[in-house]
């Protein structure tokens, strides 16, 4: 019997996540044979040369580059292709518009929300590995799921795991939910070393190999913080039942424990192929190469608490969720322009928290306007430039 062809769309295909994705359909086109997985858009942001190069290896029928400056040496690069080529912010929400059964969405920040909400009205396989769309938009994007038969399946290693041992037929047994943290590379450091970290140092993590943006938020443990909201609209649990384990080997990547006091966790190498390899397959599973876990070889699994006095940030993504979803919203706008700031050396490492503090102490003075959810996309997307204008502003005046 012949095989269907899965039809993909991999947005943000330049990035960590993006190029794990893409080395998942190399592998499967070796299994199955190349027409096995034909790709229907690959996107990128500013780096046309790695957009050049995989669309060349993987043929889509259409890129998308959100760099309009750049347009000319991509055509340059890709002509004699046949591949469609369009430029600018609009190119990447065609992309997802475009009829791909599986659709990965990994680019950085709320950058990536509108590609996400066009490819899930659209009705697909949605693996999101962007958890900003979560955390700023969670119940528009979940209902419009819903309402569009999408089935969403979280890439991101916490809650892909968690997922995989989630029990969403008896959610009422569900006692509590874990996700753990790597702790990143400070945690050993000081609060005095911690507040003179550089960039470079930042960005260094001990296990994962990522993006610059998620990288600076596993060192802050923002990340950790915007997983929280990120869990909490997923599996539609409470703030209460949600707990951050820091667990450096990053080995057990979540655990759900039942009303019977079992708990089940699922484990694997800290490697991405493995959760998107997961979301690839859903329900199913596939063959996959790489690293396996030798516990023997671990010898031991540490836990312990994390430490909200270094780390704030977690402490700063409860309050926002006690704020609910708009606060949520400017807490990860805030974060993303106080990184972007950061890892331009305009801003110390511990400051990144205190712009993401004063935005939420803004929207505390400004209640009316914060406070709930929001009621339609418009309004997160006002929230996200009202939250980023206060931000920016306030490094200005108050840090620069
Ligand atoms: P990355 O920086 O390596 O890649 C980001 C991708 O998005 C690139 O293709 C880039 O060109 C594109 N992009 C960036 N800004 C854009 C813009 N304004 N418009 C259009 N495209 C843009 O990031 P990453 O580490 O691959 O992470 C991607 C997403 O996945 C993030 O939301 C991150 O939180 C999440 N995630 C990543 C990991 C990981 O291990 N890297 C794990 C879990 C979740
Ligand atoms: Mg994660």
């Amino acid at each position: 019997m012949s095989q269907k062809t899965k039809t993909v769309t991999v947005l943000g295909a330049t990035g960590s996540v993006g190029a794990a994705t893409l080395d998942i359909v190399r592998q499967q086109q070796v299994a199955l044979g190349k027409k096995s997985v034909s790709i229907k858009a690959l996107t990128a942001g500013s780096n046309w040369q790695e957009l050049a190069k995989i669309s060349i290896e993987f043929e889509p029928d259409f890129v998308a580059l959100s760099d309009v400056s750049n347009e000319k040496k991509l055509r340059a690069a890709l002509s004699g292709t046949g591949i469609q080529i369009a430029v600018g912010k609009k190119a990447i929400e065609e992309a997802a518009q475009l009829d791909a059964d599986w659709v990965m969405a990994a680019i950085t920040g709320s950058a990536g929300l509108p590609s996400i909400l066009t490819a899930a009205k659209r009705g697909c396989t949605l693996a999101l590995a962007n958890k900003e769309s979560l955390v700023c938009a969670g119940p528009l994007l979940m209902s419009l799921c819903a309402d569009n038969d999408t089935t969403l399946l979280p890439v991101d290693s916490e809650h892909n795991a968690i997922f995989q041992v989630f029990d969403a037929t008896r959610r009422n047994t569900v006692e509590k939910i874990t996700l753990t943290a790597s702790g990143g590379p400070f945690r050993n450091w000081s609060l005095e070393e911690i507040a003179l970290a550089t960039p470079a140092q930042a960005i260094a993590h001990p296990v994962w190999s990522m993006g610059a943006k998620i990288s600076v938020d596993s060192a802050s443990l923002m990340n950790k913080g915007l997983e929280l909201i990120e869990a909490r609209h997923l599996f539609d649990v409470s703030p209460d039942k949600l707990e951050i384990l820091v667990h450096p080997q990053s080995v057990v990547h979540g655990m759900v424990q039942y009303k019977d006091g079992s708990i089940l966790a699922q484990l694997g190498p800290p490697d991405m192929r493995v959760p998107i390899a997961s979301a690839w397959a859903w329900p199913d599973r596939i063959e996959m190469s790489g690293d396996r876990l030798s516990l023997a070889k671990l010898g031991r699994l540490d836990f312990e608490i994390p430490d909200e006095t270094r780390f704030p940030a977690l402490r700063l993504a409860r309050y926002a969720m006690e704020m609910g979803a708009n606060a949520c919203n400017a807490l990860s706008a805030a974060n993303e322009i106080a990184v972007a700031s950061f890892l331009q050396e305009e801003i110390k490492f511990v400051e990144i928290n205190e712009v993401v503090d004063f935005v939420l102490s803004c929207i505390n003075k400004n209640t009316d306007m914060w406070l709930g959810e929001p009621d339609c996309i418009e309004e997160v997307f006002e929230i996200d430039k009202i939250a980023r204008r206060t931000a920016q502003q306030f490094i200005i005046d108050e840090i620069r």
